[in-house]
């Protein structure tokens, strides 16, 4: 039997691939080495667009536990400075605080629901391809077994096997002068501010919580998750000494008095675990040089890794999956025009470049040192200008990209606003089947046009082509459909639709 497509990890991404594959009619195969999920919690939230596009797939409400759409937030960080969205009159920074185990808990239910078989226990070790297929060697807990696949996805994380098999280089830059450490753990009681929620340190002062708080030593987190029932307390620390061995509530203490110049009793946590005690020496940066040969594709941290901070990395790697999903589903099912598959790397390696950029600046921002902190105070200069808030809040948010589809209305290659529906629906309420939609606001003959909030504009539009990933193909404002509408409406559907 030859499977259309094997997925090469069931991580948040390959997860997610599995369930946007399914909705477009391709029943993939996952393999995961791993025989029960990690219960190493990495991300602790999730920030950008994705929120929005989980909304769009039903799965927000399944997160967040309510059924109201989400909501901006009201005020992030950029390098662990303060930025305030509120002076934002169409703020596109959603936030939804869940911790990453939680969500591949629930992409793995929705796979399960949409039919999806995931092997656990069975790892990809080795892979030919040729123009036909993809024969996959798989260990799995009755010994090996080969594959054959029509396609190969790695999802497979930062150290990819598929990407190394592949041949794909991974550029980058590695550093090791980095130590954070993270632990759940108490604080003294008395250190707890009932006003702010943060700290108020003897010898030291407020901390502010759920932000990162420079100093000039260093970084110190105090974040009281609604998930857990002890805070997560992070320092990190430049060019220190690593004390060998596991992070212990001590040496977690002692990077906090080194950072804060003020000592803070860390205790054990209490209630049920898992409890993080992780030490991270250094980090990486690194962007494969392809994100596809042949028949063979990357998507998530098998295609780019960076750092954690702001939290960019499922922001992007979940969107990957669903740029990939729809358009591979396409390629297996024939229906896909040329060219489709090639929009993935296309459109999807920019806004890559883009988080890298964004994940670099803000570990310049973070670092200590005078210098660093006359750019703070520069940076806080700039952050007092709205249109400056607005950029920052693009690029951790997303909402700044803008595929290339071939059109020139304002809302062309971007992320369709939400828009409310005739009969009082929402956009988000007709793309749950990741279909493709062709919308018009004006009961049939694209009569006055409706508006549409683009980055704080309203953009008016008659008519305009969802692709299943939630950007528009097409849009036009003309207020009847006229010859060169319709022939640019069915441009763009052969284009991206076949
Ligand atoms: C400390 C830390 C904090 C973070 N915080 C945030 C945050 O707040 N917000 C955010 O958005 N992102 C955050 N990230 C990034 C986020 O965790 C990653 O981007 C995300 O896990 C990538 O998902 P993935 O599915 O691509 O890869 P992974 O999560 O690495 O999953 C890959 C899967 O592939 C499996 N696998 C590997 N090799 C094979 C093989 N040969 N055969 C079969 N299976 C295989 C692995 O077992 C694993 O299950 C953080 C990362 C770290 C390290």
């Amino acid at each position: 039997m030859i499977v259309d497509v094997v997925i090469a990890g069931a991580g948040p991404n390959g997860l997610m691939l599995a369930c946007e594959l399914s909705l477009a009619g391709v029943r993939p195969l996952v393999l995961e080495r791993l025989p029960e999920r990690s219960q190493d919690n990495r991300a602790n939230g999730l920030v950008g667009q994705v929120v929005r596009m989980l909304d769009r797939r039903g799965l927000y409400e399944r997160l967040a536990g309510v059924q109201d759409p989400p909501r901006p937030a009201p005020g992030f960080v950029f390098g662990a400075l303060p930025i305030d969205l509120s002076v934002l009159d169409d703020n596109p920074l959603y936030l939804l605080p869940v911790p990453q185990l939680r969500i591949e808990q629930m992409l793995e239910e929705r796979a399960g629901e949409l039919g999806v078989e995931i092997r656990r226990g069975h790892e990809l070790t080795g892979f030919d391809q040729d123009a036909d297929g993809v024969t996959l060697k798989v260990s799995g807990p009755a010994g090996p077994y080969t594959v054959e696949a029509r396609f190969l996805v790695g999802a497979d994380g930062g150290h990819s096997i598929v990407r190394k098999l592949a041949g794909i280089a991974f550029p980058g830059v590695t550093t090791d002068t980095t130590i954070s450490r993270t632990a759940h753990a108490t604080v003294p009681a008395e250190f707890i501010d009932p006003a702010t929620g943060g700290l108020d340190v003897p010898g030291y002062g407020p901390i502010p919580p759920l932000l990162h708080h420079r100093t000039e030593r260093g970084l110190f987190v105090y974040a009281p998750l609604p998930s857990s029932t002890a805070p997560l307390i992070s320092t990190m620390e430049w060019n220190g000494q690593d004390a060998e061995g596991p992070l212990t509530l001590a040496e977690l203490q002692a990077s906090a008095r080194r950072v804060l110049g003020a000592d803070i009793a860390f205790g054990p946590p209490d209630g049920p675990g898992p409890h993080l005690m992780r030490k991270l020496n250094g980090g990486n940066t690194r962007l494969a040089e392809r994100f596809r040969d042949g028949r063979v594709l990357l998507v998530g941290d098998a295609a780019h890794v960076h750092a954690a901070i702001g939290g960019p990395g499922l922001n992007l790697g979940l969107q990957d999956a669903v740029n990939l999903g729809w358009k591979l589903a396409a390629e297996v099912r024939g229906t896909a025009p040329a060219g489709l598959l090639d929009t993935y790397e296309s459109e999807r390696r920019p806004a890559a470049e883009r988080v890298v950029m964004s994940s670099r600046a803000q570990s310049a921002l973070i670092a200590p040192g005078s210098e660093v902190t006359g750019l703070r105070a520069l940076f806080t200069e700039l952050l007092g200008d709205p249109r400056n808030v607005r950029r920052i809040a693009d690029l951790m948010s997303g909402a700044d990209i803008r595929y290339d589809v071939g059109s020139d209305h304002p809302l062309a290659g971007r992320w369709a606003p939400d828009l409310d529906l005739e009969g009082g629906g929402r956009l988000a309420e007709l793309t749950r089947d990741g279909r493709p939609h062709l919308i018009d606001f004006t009961g049939g003959d694209w009569g006055h046009p409706a508006t549409a909030g683009l980055s704080g504009s309203a953009v008016p539009c008659t008519a305009l082509l969802l692709r299943p990933d939630g950007y528009v193909a097409w849009a036009t404002d003309v207020p009847q459909p006229d010859a060169e509408s319709r022939a640019s409406l069915r441009t763009a559907i052969r284009r991206w639709l076949g």
